[in-house]
């Protein structure tokens, strides 16, 4: 088992409090059920959903991967497509839709992880349990 930290859990789609349960339902963010989450984790048990209306905060977290993407994605015009900066003006809006259900389920994982801590306890017990 690999130790898992808030990050792994986040890009993985992984219970942040384990790191072995799946987050949401579905593996791809680019299926028809991708904003369906587990309410507990598969794994622990952990609720996913702690209080109604918990992922509104998870809109401020949205919102930081939309602006820090937009000046990635600014820069790399300005750094290598210099000539052709009109198409950045052209690609962002429909670049930034195609991203939405990633940066949903990125919002959601991360605005849950900044709450729940990795349990490291586990992790230590199940890696003595595997030597
Ligand atoms: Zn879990």
């Amino acid at each position: 088992m690999s130790a898992h930290n808030r990050i792994y859990s986040v890009l993985n789609n992984k219970c942040p409090r384990c790191g072995e349960g799946d987050f949401f339902i579905t593996k791809s963010a680019y299926s028809l059920r991708f904003d369906k989450m587990h309410r507990h984790c598969p794994s622990c048990g952990e609720s996913l959903v702690p209080e109604p209306g918990f992922y509104q905060g998870a809109l401020y977290m949205s919102y930081a991967f939309y602006v820090v993407f937009m000046l990635l994605y600014f820069f790399v015009f300005v750094a290598f497509l210099r000539p052709y900066l009109d198409y950045f003006l052209v690609t962002i809006i429909p670049v930034l839709i195609l991203l939405t259900p990633l940066f949903y389920r990125l919002a959601r994982r991360s605005w849950l992880a900044i709450f729940i801590a990795p349990d490291t306890q586990q992790v230590h017990k199940n890696a003595s349990a595997g030597n």
